[in-house]
């Protein structure tokens, strides 16, 4: 698989998963230049082709000439992958269960295995701090670099009326996290809703944390899910081209003029 191809499958697994719906993008830091990133030219993320992946440098300018629109808020990955060399794969979503907790003083906390790495930090980016106009876009080289900065070293940060941004060293543990950040939103608001006020909802602590994030590095425990993932978006991606090569074919025996070439 080449890396524009994975790329590919990591834009329909979150489309799969109701992380992205027609906003949101994924990016992957290119492997023979550090200083290059690939992402998609703007358009709604089940929808992109290997042909629709443009090349950006660090700045978030395409290397290339294009025609094609660019996301406005693709200043997020180029700042991202300036400030974190340890860091090869970005998503920036507008995931709906981690809203409320950017609009709230209510944390995001471990409450679940797979959701281990909440405990590591989930910071909100507060974007009053860092401009005046009352966009809530990061739609400058500043913006993105403030919610770089306020990402810091950790996993993933919300955007306060906006979304998200998640991180990870591989684009698999970048599409990983973000499915598992919406789930962990989801699953904290349904155990603080039965908790009712005043009673306790137990979630990990931090050695649960450390344990768990360690033991999922060292037996590869993404894999599993991350095979399953990508198997199903092919799947989907091989029945859309059978369905258009079936037009196709279908619109050529209709159309008399192909008839008469035959
Ligand atoms: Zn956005």
């Amino acid at each position: 698989m080449s890396e524009r191809e994975d790329l590919v499958l990591a834009y329909r697994i979150l489309a799969a998963h109701g992380v992205v719906d027609a906003y949101g993008h994924v990016s992957l830091r290119t492997a023979k230049d550090p200083n290059r990133y690939l992402l998609a030219r703007a358009m709604a993320p089940e929808l992109v082709t290997a042909d629709d992946i443009l090349e950006f440098d660090l700045d978030s300018n395409p290397v290339k000439d294009v025609k094609a629109a660019l996301y406005l808020e693709r200043y997020i990955h180029g700042e991202i992958f300036k400030r974190r060399a340890d860091i090869n794969a970005v998503v920036h979503n507008h995931s709906p269960s981690v809203i409320p907790f950017g609009v709230t003083t209510v944390p995001l906390r471990p409450l679940f295995n797979t959701g281990a790495f909440v405990g590591e930090g989930v910071p909100t980016f507060e974007i009053r701090d860092f401009q005046d106009s009352g966009d809530l876009i990061i739609k400058t080289p500043h913006l993105g670099h403030a919610l770089a900065t306020t990402l810091g070293a950790r996993p993933a940060a919300l955007m306060r009326g906006h979304g998200a941004v998640v991180v990870g060293e591989s684009l698999m543990l970048a599409v990983v996290r973000s499915v598992y950040l919406e789930l962990s939103a989801r699953l904290q608001m349904q155990a603080m809703l039965i908790a009712g006020p005043g009673d306790h909802v137990v979630y990990l602590d931090e050695r649960e944390v450390a344990a768990t994030s360690s033991r999922q590095v060292s037996a590869g425990t993404w894999k599993r899910t991350w095979d399953l993932w990508c198997a199903k978006a092919r799947a989907q991606i091989a029945m859309e081209r059978n369905a258009k090569r079936r037009g196709r074919n279908e619109s050529v025996k209709a159309d008399p003029s192909r008839e008469e070439d035959v």
